[in-house]
């Protein structure tokens, strides 16, 4: 598990004051990226005891009120488990703040690649599924365990720096999902306000 860097107070990357987690690696190479030094999936540092206390301990501070897990790309099949990592830290020790995460990958991909109904797929058999199907149920699992999910490839042509100060994306063809209020209106994307 690789990651890029973290911003220890980041403003930019979700509402009020956060730590971002850059993860390394993605697949989409969008042109103008602005993050091209993310992609290689065997660039970054691993994600070792060591980061993860100080991960920790930067959480815990009163004033974080938010994480952003972006990159890279945190949904990729490489980083999908340090995704759910650094979201099951949140949980445990800052339970009462939201996690945003930014993805290439549309919800609508993500929702239309998983084919279980939402609340049983935990308990079907996926013994015998593919290693393509599995990631596939994890990424959804992992969108169902953030708050927030900023959506779509990076767009140069879209790109608007008024938009971005409010909708914190790149370019406007990226929305900021609120999961789930979306998942609670049978899948129909309610947007965070
Ligand atoms: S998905 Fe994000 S990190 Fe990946 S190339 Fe596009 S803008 Fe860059």
């Amino acid at each position: 598990m690789r990651y890029a860097g973290i911003d220890k107070c980041d403003i930019c990357n979700g509402n009020d004051v956060g730590v971002s987690v850059f993860v390394q690696g993605c697949h989409f190479c969008c042109d103008g990226c602005f993050n091209r030094e993310t992609w290689d999936f065997n660039g970054g540092k691993e994600w070792d005891k060591t980061i993860e206390k100080q991960f920790i301990n930067l959480v815990s501070k009163p004033y974080i009120k938010r994480v952003s897990i972006l990159g890279g790309e945190p949904l990729a099949d490489e980083n999908l488990d340090l995704t759910i990592r650094i979201i099951n830290i949140v949980r445990k020790y800052k339970s009462d703040i939201p996690v945003w995460i930014y993805t290439g990958y549309t919800f609508e991909k993500i929702k239309k690649d998983f084919q279980y109904e939402v609340n049983t797929y935990l308990h079907e058999d996926i013994s015998g599924v593919s290693l393509l199907e599995r990631i596939r149920i994890k990424r959804f699992h992992v969108i169902l365990m953030c708050q927030y999910l900023v959506d779509g490839q990076f767009e140069i042509d879209k790109q608007d720096l008024t938009y971005s100060k409010v909708k914190y994306a790149g370019s406007t063809n990226q929305r900021i999902i609120d999961v789930a209020a979306t998942m609670n209106n049978e899948g129909e994307i309610v947007l965070y306000e």
